[in-house]
């Protein structure tokens, strides 16, 4: 059978799995034991799935795939990071396209890793001191894509993981603007039978679409938020991220505000520090203003040099700036751009052969 015929398991829920089950004639719960094997043991290949029976497994090779991302390159930086340039086959409504790259990014600490994953090929959002931002959108990722980001890094490190697994949607791409596929995704990452996530180890980044925190604000099972700020003003925000003249800051914060907090969260703001630009004291204090009447803490993101028109900021604005939230009550921690630090946001993945990337600042959204 053409493998353009095979249904793709990948991405599928539990309920989907089951009812794909019952649709071959099989008894539904057999849905559940793939859903197990293919999420929580990461069994990718039919004839390790040993609680099937042999019969079943022979039909699934046959039938079915398992379509991870294809690793096409590692970049490995000093600190451990590994930076990962995947291979998509397609998109799975059009499996003829052409294979599509992402970058997935790797990072390990003594008693977790984070896992860095796109949600887009490219972006469409532009914001300025973004590389990602200068692929534009390529094309939306499936569920499988994503959830298959995280699957693959945890199976590339298999011998040296750590307890905990920590998941942010900060690479490639713009989550809540390709909404449905990356909840999708995160049920997957945040089922105990499924890839088992905590929710408090999941953050999804966002630019600030305020539909998208809406419907994000409503469902059932989600990760941590974080927003990406960068600026004091309107007039400031425009400047870099177009995007605010579409949710400027007055409503993008009142979406904060409505944002159904759990009792153990905190909103987290991105904000990357850009000298000369955003970074005096004027700006700490505006942003003071703007989220200290939430519960929410600030992270600093410190620009690089890089390829693009901005300077970075001076250490003893960063001091100053870190200390004025801080004083007044908006805890303030400043992520230096080491490549453990690409939790602190997204962007600036380009698809850049160079592992020079590995040390850019990494930018927000
Ligand atoms: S910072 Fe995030 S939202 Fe903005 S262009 Fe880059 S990837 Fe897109």
């Amino acid at each position: 059978m053409g493998k353009t015929m095979r249904v793709e398991l990948l991405g599928k829920s539990g309920e989907e799995l089951r009812a794909l089950m019952v649709s071959l004639g099989e008894r539904a719960y057999r849905g559940a034991q793939i859903y197990h094997a293919l999420y929580a043991e990461r069994r990718f290949d039919f004839t390790t799935m040993s609680n099937l029976p042999a019969a079943l497994r022979a039909r699934l090779a046959a039938e079915a795939s398992i379509t991870l991302p294809r690793i096409t390159k590692r970049y490995h930086s000093t600190d451990g990071s590994v930076r990962y340039l995947l291979a998509l086959e397609g998109a799975a409504s059009s499996p003829a396209a052409a294979p599509t790259s992402i970058e997935t990014v790797y990072m390990p600490e003594a008693t977790r890793q984070t896992i860095c994953i796109s949600t887009q090929a490219g972006c469409p959002v532009n914001c300025h001191f973004c590389l990602t931002a200068q692929l534009g959108l390529v094309r939306n990722l499936s569920a499988g894509e994503i959830v298959g980001q995280v699957l693959v890094a945890l199976e590339d490190n298999r011998a040296k993981l750590a307890p905990q697994t920590n998941v942010v949607l900060m690479g490639q791409g713009e989550p809540l603007l390709n909404y449905e596929p990356v909840i999708a995704a995160l049920r997957l990452l945040l089922d105990p039978n499924g890839v088992g996530l905590s929710p408090k180890h999941v953050t999804l980044s966002t630019s600030g679409i305020v539909p998208g925190i809406e419907r994000l604000a409503a469902e059932k099972v989600r990760p941590k938020l974080a927003v990406s700020l960068n600026a004091s003003s309107d007039e400031q925000r425009n400047a870099i991220m177009p995007i605010n003249r579409k949710y400027p800051l007055s409503v993008l914060l009142d979406a904060c505000r409505r944002y159904p907090l759990r009792p153990w969260e905190h909103l987290t703001f991105e904000y990357v520090l850009l000298g000369g630009f955003n970074d005096r004291g004027d700006d700490a204090r505006r942003v003071v203003k703007l989220i200290a009447s939430l519960r929410a803490k600030a992270n600093l993101i410190p620009w690089n040099p890089g390829e693009l028109p901005y300077q970075p900021p001076q250490p003893e604005r960063i001091e100053e700036f870190r200390r004025i939230l801080t004083e007044k009550g908006v805890p303030a921690f400043v992520r230096y751009s080491r490549g453990q630090d690409i939790m602190a946001a997204c962007g600036q993945l380009a698809l850049l052969e160079t592992p020079a990337l590995l040390q850019p600042s990494r930018a927000s959204a």
